[in-house]
This record gives C-alpha cells, structure tokens and sequence, in this order.
C-alpha cells in the first residue's frame, strides 16, 4: 500500500493523558500538531482514573473546569488507612490551596474523550487514531519525524520535534537508543472491581495487613479492586482480574535533537499515591509552556528540549524517591510479613492530630512543582 506523507510542526506520539493535553495546549496557541494513537478508542479499564486538585487546576485555568465536572465522577475529599483493622484518617484534601479540594475519580476514557473532543475545536489539532508508530525518521543526525503503520497503510509524519508519550512501554525512547534507569518495585498490582453495598463505608482507602495491601477507590456502585470475603464470589473468572506489572524508571536524558520524551515515557511511575496521571498532565504543560513559541517561530533548538528535563526532572526525582522509601519501608515489610505489623507510628501521628492530613493531601493532591497554563488561547486571541 502507498506511503501517506504528512508534514507538521509538532507530532505527538501516544493519546494518553500526557499526549493528549500537550496536543491540545499546543493547537490551542496555534501550533500544528498530530497525535498519534495506536488504539481506536480510549476505552481501557484500570489506567489510572484518578484527576488530582493540580490538574483540575489545570482545567479550570483552560476555562474548562465546570464543563469538565459535569462528567460523571466521584469526589474524594479524604483518604483514610485500615490497619490492622482499624481506620486511620491519612490524607485531607481541603487544607490545599487548590480550588478543588478533592480528588476527582473518573474513568480515564471519560477525561481522554474529552480532552480530544476539546482539541478538535482548535484547525491545528489533527487526532490520528490507529496510528502506531514503529520507527524514527532521521536526518543527519536528528529526529526529523516518524513512522507509523494504520488500517489503510504506512504513514510519515515529517515534524520539527517528535514527543514520545508513549507511555512506559515506548516505542519512541527505545527507537532514540535513549537510557532507562530502573529504580525497581517490589510489587505487581492485580486490579478487579467489586459490588458495593449500601453499608459501605463512602471514603476511598487502603487496607493493610500482614501479606495485604489493598487499595479501594469508591466508583459509585462499586469498588475499584476490593477484597472482601463477603463478595469474592462475584469474580467468575480470571478475565474480571487484570495484572499491571509495576516499573518505576527515568531516563538519563530526556532529548535528542528534534525529539522529547515525557510522561511515562520519561519517567514511569509506581502506582503508590496514584500520581502518575497528575505528573504527566504537568510534564504537557510544562513542555507547552517552553516550547509553543519556538515551535511556532520555528527557531526550536536542543536547548529549549533541555529546558524542559531540567523543569520537569526535580519533581520526576523527588516524587519517586518517596514512591521508593514507601515500597522499601512498607509495602516490602507488609507483604513479606508472616503476622500482624504493629500500625506505623507515622500514620497513628497524622490520624491523631487533623492538621498533618495536609501534608500527605499536599504530595499527593498538589505534587512538586505543580505547573500552571502559560500557553494562549490562540483561538480566542483572534476572535
Ligand atoms: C497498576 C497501576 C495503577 C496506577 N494507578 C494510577 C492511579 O490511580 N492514578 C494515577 O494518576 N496514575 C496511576 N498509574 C500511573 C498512570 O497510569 C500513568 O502514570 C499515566 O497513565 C501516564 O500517562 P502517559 O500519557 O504518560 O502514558 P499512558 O497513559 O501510558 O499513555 C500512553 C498512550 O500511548 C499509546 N501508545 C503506546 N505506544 C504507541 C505507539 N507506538 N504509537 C502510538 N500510540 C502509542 C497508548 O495506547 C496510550 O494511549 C498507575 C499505574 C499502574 C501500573
């Protein structure tokens, strides 16, 4: 089958959270850009359905938030830890200084949808779905664009910069011979959902035991991966239990001429506080926020890549370093623990004195360096 060649400033391998918001920043101030994404749609369970208060902040400085909010969600104002069968209060997100005091819980196709949805309304926005990319195109030494296979044949997108967005798994950072560091995880997550009863309680949670951990997000009319003995015959079959492998990784360097990894493609993370979402949506517009005027002026130069690892390095290292003390202090001794762990002094701490609740609210709910919209709106300028 012929060739289909393209040309754009911008072409944005990966239509995750990460990809989509930067495809979205970018033609929302005028850059041309193609988002590649390998699948037909977004509908994939257990990706991460978890929207903290810095990306809702994020939504609400693109005009978006009330629009955003009348998906369907939960809210999770608080979280609280069950420890050797007691409840302890963890996390209280209405300390944040953010305007949304909670987490919002959303199935992660409802909030891609919508960012797609939203950058259709921008000319220089083109979503190609089924669009995989297998291979790099080079010239002289520098990423000059990328090549993808679709239903109806190959494809070549010609662009002054490639972003990988690929996720963990990326195409695009092993195609650049760029390095990864692993930093390990003690752990593999198995994901299912559960019916929830009436006398449940409201709050998402982790339970933790000798052997146990298990987080449990409330999604309405049911729980996002309980274990309770009263409702494990619901589970017919192994079809209902998905297993994500857990990597915590970074890459050394996050550019090469004419290319930029972010998101997990840079930096996959554990899923301990469930922050990954969070810091690829910040990663997009940090990189948005650097790189829109040079790409639109076409004077984009390595350095401006640059600029946005060491922008984005900081809370990337900060954020896994906890990730890592956590699995290596307590989810390590928790599911090596033959009998019951007396309940850390830390969490007894912090659910007996209210105030400390903002400190875990303030890492999970807010993060390191959370990133705010400097882009324009492109549109509403020349309107
Ligand atoms: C078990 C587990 C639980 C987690 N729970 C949470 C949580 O509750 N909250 C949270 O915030 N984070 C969670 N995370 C982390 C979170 O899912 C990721 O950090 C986040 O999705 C990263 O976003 P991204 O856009 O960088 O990559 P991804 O979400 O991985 O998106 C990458 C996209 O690129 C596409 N793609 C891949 N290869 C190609 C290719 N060659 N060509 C075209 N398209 C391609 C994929 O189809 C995908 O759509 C969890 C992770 C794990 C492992």
């Amino acid at each position: 089958m012929p060739t289909e060649q393209l040309s754009t400033r911008c072409c944005v391998v990966g239509g995750g959270p990460c990809g989509l918001m930067l495809g979205f920043l970018l033609a929302r101030a005028g850059v041309d850009v193609v988002v590649l994404e390998k699948h037909a749609d977004f509908l994939r369970d257990f990706r991460g359905d978890t929207i903290h208060p810095s990306t809702l902040d994020v939504m609400a400085e693109l005009g978006l938030l009330d629009d955003f909010l009348k998906l369907p969600h939960q809210k999770a104002p608080n979280i609280s830890a069950f420890f050797g069968g007691h409840q302890y209060a963890f996390a209280d997100f209405s300390y944040l200084p953010t305007r949304c005091k909670f987490i919002a819980l959303m199935p992660q196709w409802d909030f891609l949808n919508f960012l797609a949805e939203r950058g259709k309304s921008y000319p220089a926005f083109h979503l190609r779905m089924r669009a995989e990319a297998v291979g790099l195109i080079e010239d002289g030494g520098r990423v000059a664009g990328v090549r993808a296979n679709t239903p109806d044949g190959s494809l070549e997108i010609r662009a002054a910069l490639t972003v990988g967005c690929d996720g963990r798994h990326s195409t695009v950072r092993e195609r650049a011979g760029l390095t990864v560091d692993d930093l390990g995880a003690p752990m593999d997550v198995l994901w299912f959902r559960m019916p929830k009863k009436p006398s449940d309680p409201d709050e998402s949670m982790g339970r933790f035991d000798a052997g146990l951990i298990v987080a449990m997000l409330n999604r309405g009319d049911y729980w996002q991966c309980p274990l309770f003995a009263d409702r494990v015959d619901e589970l017919k079959d192994w079809d209902q239990i998905k297993l994500l492998t857990v990597a915590v990784n970074r890459l050394g360097r996050w550019h090469r001429p004419g290319l930029l990894c972010i998101g997990d493609a840079a930096h996959a993370m554990s899923p301990i506080g469930g922050v990954g979402v969070n810091l690829a949506v910040q990663d997009a517009v940090a990189a948005a926020n650097l790189l829109w005027q040079p790409l639109k002026d076409g004077t984009l130069r390595e350095e401006d890549l640059e600029r946005v690892q060491r922008r984005r390095e900081f809370p990337t290292r900060v954020t896994q370093r906890l990730q890592v003390i956590v699995q290596n202090n307590v989810i390590d001794r928790l599911l090596g623990a033959g009998e019951s762990l007396p309940t850390p002094w830390l969490l007894r701490l912090i659910s007996g004195f209210a105030p400390l609740r903002a400190i875990p609210a303030w890492l999970v709910g807010r993060g390191v360096r959370p990133e705010h919209v400097h882009t324009p709106d492109g549109q509403a300028a020349a309107g």
